[in-house]
C-alpha cells in the first residue's frame, strides 16, 4: 500500500514503558550546563563530530538565550540534529573528546544541550533555500542517510522523492534505535521537519517489486541508494524456522511499535550476537522484566564489538554472557512452542563438536550482523558491492560505479551510527548538486 501523507504510531506500545536515558534539560539546567563550556578554539568536540557541528558556538548561543541561532548552527551542519542529539554515542564522539575529560572531570553534556536547542529553536525558516531547479532526485530508503540527503537537496532547490518499503519512514531511527534513547513519535517529528523542507516521501513502495532501477533512473536525474541492511537469521540451525526466533531489528521494531503481547510467557530470552544491536536488545529485554536474559556470543568477552559502556549497562541489568558459544539446536514442544536451546562451544568464532549444555528459552533475538542487500544494488547498472556485501563508492562524493547513482548509510558502511549516515547523505547531496550543475 502506497502512502504519502502523515504517519503515526499506535498509542499502546511497549516502548512507552521506557524512560528517557538522558531526559530533556529545563531552561535553567541548559543555561547552567552551557555556562560550564570553555568555548575552546579548534574545539576537540567539533573535530570528533562526524558532521563537524560548531559545538562551542551552539552552546554559547544557548548560554545567551539565542535558541533559534543555536538550532541554526546545528542544522547548518546536520539536518537530523534532533535525533543525533538523542542517539549518538556521545561518550565516544564529542563528549569523549571534551577537554574536561583530560582533567578527569565530567564533560559538557553536549547531547542534551543539542536536544535542548533542537526542541526550543528548530524551525524551517532558519534554513536558506536556493531557487527551484528543474531536476528531480529519487532516493531509495527512508532512513537517516536519505532524509539528510533529500533535505539538503531540497534546500538546494531540487525536487526530491524518497521511496521507503515499510509503512513508516525514518529507517532504523524509527524502528531500530533503543526506546530509552528516542521514541518513534520523536523520529516522525523529525521526518515531518524534513518533509516541510519540500521532500516528498512515499511509503509501502519497494525497489525490485514496484519499480526497477532503470525505471528510477529514467524518472530522476540522479538516484541516492540507501536501503540499509537486510534481516538477521539463524540459518541452518534445526528448529530455527518456527515461531519466537526474530531478527534484532524486527524485535526492536515490534517492541517499539506494538503492545505487551510479544512477551507473553517469556521467562528466559536469548540474544545471539555481540555488537551494539545485540547489547541494545539484551538491555531492553531485561528492562521489560524478563527474569533471565542471556547473551550468546561466538567469541570471547574481550572481542565483543559492541561499546564497552553499553555492555557495562547490560551487566548492571543482570544480563548473563555465554561467550564462545553458539546455538546448535532449538527444541520445541508438540505444539511448536520453543522450550529450550542447545549450545556448542566455539573456537575462534567457529562451532566445535563439543556440547555446551541446554538452556531454557522461549524467545531468541538474533543480532548476528545484518545481511547485505547486494542483490538490490545489482538492479542498477555498474553499481557494485565488495566482498562483505557493502556498496562500493568514492568516499569523497559517495558516487558508485554508475555516475548517476550515489549511496550512503548502512548499505555503504556496513552499519555505523546515525550521524555517519547523515554525513554520507549530506556529502552525496553536495556531489549530486555539483554533477547536475556540470561541475563534476
Ligand atoms: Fe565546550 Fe568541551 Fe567542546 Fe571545549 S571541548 S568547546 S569545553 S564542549
Amino acid at each position: 500500500m502506497r502512502a504519502t501523507g502523515s504517519w503515526s504510531v499506535p498509542p499502546e506500545r511497549l516502548e512507552l514503558r521506557f524512560t528517557d536515558k538522558k531526559p530533556a534539560f529545563s531552561k535553567a539546567e541548559a543555561f547552567a550546563e552551557a555556562s560550564r563550556c570553555l568555548y575552546c578554539h579548534d574545539a576537540p568536540c567539533t573535530i570528533a563530530c562526524p558532521t563537524s557541528i560548531d559545538i562551542a558556538s551552539f552552546i554559547h548561543k544557548i548560554a545567551t538565550g539565542n535558541y533559534r541561532g543555536s538550532a541554526r548552527t546545528i542544522l547548518k551542519s546536520n539536518l537530523l540534529g534532533a535525533s543525533c542529539a538523542r542517539v549518538c554515542p556521545v561518550e565516544v564522539l564529542c563528549e569523549g573528546a571534551c577537554v574536561y575529560m583530560d582533567w578527569g572531570r565530567k564533560p559538557i553534556e553536549i547531547g542534551r544541550l543539542q536536544r535542548f536547542a533542537m526542541e526550543q529553536g528548530r524551525s524551517v525558516e532558519l534554513l536558506p533555500r536556493q531557487e527551484k531547479k528543474s531536476e528531480s532526485i529519487g532516493l531509495v530508503g527512508g532512513g537517516p542517510a536519505s532524509l539528510a540527503c533529500a533535505g539538503t537537496l531540497a534546500l538546494l532547490g531540487y525536487e526530491t522523492v524518497i521511496y521507503e518499503k515499510s509503512q513508516l519512514p525514518g529507517g532504523l531511527n524509527v524502528s531500530g534505535v533503543a526506546p530509552y534513547k528516542i521514541r518513534a513519535e520523536d523520529v516522525l517529528d523529525e521526518v515531518k521537519f524534513i518533509q516541510s523542507l519540500g521532500v516528498q516521501i512515499q511509503t509501502g513502495v519497494e525497489l525490485g517489486r514496484d519499480f526497477s532501477g532503470e525505471e528510477l533512473l529514467a524518472k530522476h536525474a540522479a538516484v541516492f541508494f540507501a536501503p540499509g541492511l537486510g534481516a538477521d537469521s539463524l540459518r541452518g540451525v534445526p528448529g530455527a524456522d518456527g515461531s519466537s526466533v526474530v531478527g534484532a531489528v524486527d524485535w526492536i521494531a515490534d517492541m517499539k511499535l506494538r503492545s505487551e503481547a510479544a512477551l507473553e510467557g517469556v521467562s528466559s530470552a536469548v540474544v545471539v550476537g555481540g555488537g551494539n544491536t545485540a547489547l541494545d536488545a539484551v538491555q531492553e529485554l531485561a528492562s521489560l522484566g524478563i527474569p533471565e536474559v542471556t547473551l550468546v556470543y561466538r567469541r570471547s568477552e574481550e572481542k565483543m564489538p559492541g561499546y564497552e559502556h553499553e555492555w557495562e549497562r547490560a551487566k548492571e541489568k543482570r544480563v548473563r554472557l555465554l561467550a564462545e558459544r553458539a546455538v546448535s539446536e532449538i527444541h520445541r514442544d508438540s505444539s511448536g512452542k520453543m522450550r529450550s536451546i542447545s549450545l556448542l562451544r566455539t573456537e575462534n568464532g567457529r562451532s566445535t563438536a563439543q556440547e555446551a549444555g541446554e538452556l531454557p528459552c522461549q524467545l531468541i533475538v538474533v543480532a548476528t550482523g545484518q545481511e547485505r542487500l547486494a542483490s538490490l544494488a545489482a538492479l542498477f547498472p555498474k553499481v557494485q558491492c565488495d566482498e562483505k556485501g557493502r556498496v562500493v563508492a568514492d568516499p569523497e562524493t559517495m558516487a558508485t560505479g554508475n555516475p548517476r547513482v550515489f549511496t550512503g548509510g548502512d548499505c555503504y558502511n556496513g552499519g555505523k551510527e546515525v550521524v555517519n549516515a547523515v554525513d554520507d547523505g549530506q556529502r552525496a547531496a553536495r556531489a549530486i548538486d555539483r554533477l547536475l550543475r556540470g561541475e563534476n
